[in-house]
């Protein structure tokens, strides 16, 4: 009986990724999205390089990392225009920000808004889709945001290590906390990085055997300098050597996305000791104790990058406990409703 069974939840989960493919592929940016956005980025990059010479317009976030939605955010970071010594010469992001934006406004049809006085200053514009342009395109420029640059790095080498898998099952997240408004940290629920990095933890660090290996803890190749390895004080080492881990790195697990996706509920909803762990991707075993001092969070997820600092500082109590019920609903939905699959999927995405 207990074979049948397992035949029978086998047979389900591969139906669910079937179905979450399917679900997934009309809502994935297509090529033309793609080329726009990119001549948005160099057109941006040319005005930048009238208030900055030399600046660099770089994009990070869903655009560069692997786990872009249709219609998703640009985030964008202005890497301003070097000395002649190769040392970026002392700048005021809040001064930056008034005149890009001014820039913008007058060279450009974007609706312009410098957000100069911000915690971190940025230039947010926007322009609705046009019958030529039939993109809305919605952007964030920041400047100097070079650990940004390298979370998404970290990220994008993540989802080329497994690409089937993560990104599926990431894409899957990210649309399901928009539609269930999850996906909302000003008001107290978690951005799409912070359930990127959930999905990591999960993969690396909960499963066994692992899906993904700690890119964090391979020792790189050769022997790096400082400069290297450190980036204002951050330690931002992770194996970037892609090629060579799609060739060496050969997971034994071989549970599907569906199974991955019902067991991710299943964990983040009962097994998950929310009041005394935090999640630390760069760490041997993925977990850490809250102390009374840095941790004291409701959700603790620590940046892969900046030590101390918690992703996930935004989580109210109100937001966990909603986060968690539909942590606890979706496992609910993904086990019971076996006999229609597609239809448990747009219910659980209502
Ligand atoms: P979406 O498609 O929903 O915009 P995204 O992949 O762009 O998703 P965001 O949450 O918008 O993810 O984050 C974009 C980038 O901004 C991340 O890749 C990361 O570099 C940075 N970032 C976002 N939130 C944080 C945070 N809380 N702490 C540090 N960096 C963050
Ligand atoms: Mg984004």
């Amino acid at each position: 009986a207990a074979a049948t069974q397992n035949l029978s939840y086998e047979r389900h989960t591969a139906e669910l990724t079937n179905c979450i493919i399917a679900f997934l592929s009309p809502i994935l940016p297509t090529e033309e999205e793609y080329r726009i956005k990119e001549a948005t980025r160099r057109q941006l990059e040319r005005l930048a390089g009238k208030v900055s010479p030399g600046a660099k317009l770089l994009a990070f976030g869903s655009m560069a990392n692997g786990f872009a939605l249709r219609n998703s955010d640009m985030d964008l970071c202005c890497l301003i225009g070097k000395a002649a010594d190769g040392s970026t010469p002392p700048f005021s992001a809040s001064a930056l920000v008034e005149e890009l934006g001014q820039l913008i406004r007058e060279e450009t049809d974007f609706n312009v808004m410098p957000l100069p006085k911000a915690r971190i200053p940025i230039i947010k514009i926007s322009r609705p889709p046009t019958a030529e342009l039939p993109y809305e395109i919605s952007c964030d420029i920041g400047f100097e945001n070079r650990l940004a640059l390298e979370n998404t790095r970290l990220l994008l080498s993540y989802a080329m290590v497994d690409p089937p898998r993560l990104r599926t099952l990431v894409l899957f997240l990210k649309v399901w906390t928009k539609r269930r408004k999850l996906n909302s940290p000003y008001t107290g629920t978690l951005s799409s990085y912070g359930y990127t990095l959930l999905a990591l933890f999960f993969l690396t660090h909960v499963k066994r055997p692992a899906v993904l290996p700690n890119l964090q803890r391979i020792p790189p190749a050769r022997t790096l300098s400082q400069e290297e390895v450190l980036l204002n004080g951050h330690n931002i080492y992770f194996y970037d050597d892609v090629a060579t881990l799609r060739q060496e790195w050969a997971s034994q697990n071989t549970e599907n996305v569906g199974e991955l996706l019902i067991d991710f509920f299943r964990y983040f909803s009962k097994e998950f000791t929310y009041s005394r762990d935090v999640i630390s991707l760069r760490t041997e075993g993925g977990l850490m104790s809250k102390d009374n001092e840095t941790w004291t969070a409701e959700l603790c997820i620590e940046d892969p990058f900046q030590l101390g600092y918690n992703v996930s500082r935004t989580v109210t109590k109100d937001g966990l406990y909603t986060i968690r019920g539909e942590f606890m609903r979706a496992a609910r939905i993904l086990t019971s409703k076996a006999d229609h699959v597609a239809r448990a999927l747009a219910e659980l995405c209502e």
